[in-house]
């Protein structure tokens, strides 16, 4: 089944919440938390690919300040309960 534009907003939108709560419990920076629900889940696919290639594999997509300035966290486990089935942040 394939979503319109509109479900896939709503089906973004409800998920929110839990992605900024596993966001933090994951030891992620505010900045990008917020970078990720601002800006990256709101990009095309083509986008994502774009930008993902310019950050190095820290495991999670820092925002484009961090990323300037090589500033990166070590992510905590995941309690697993809050995003399952979809791997981090889906
Ligand atoms: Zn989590
Ligand atoms: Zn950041």
């Amino acid at each position: 089944m394939k979503l319109s534009k509109k479900d896939v907003i709503k089906y973004k939108l409800g998920r929110l919440s839990k992605v900024v709560k596993c966001g933090f419990h994951s030891g992620f920076p505010a900045c990008c938390v917020k970078f990720y629900v601002c800006d990256w889940l709101w990009k095309t696919k083509k986008e994502q690919r774009i930008y993902y290639k310019s950050c190095p594999n820290v495991g999670y997509v820092p925002c484009p300040d961090c990323n300037k300035e090589q500033r990166f966290v070590q992510v905590k486990r995941c309690c697993g309960k809050c995003i399952t089935g979809e791997g981090r942040y889906g």
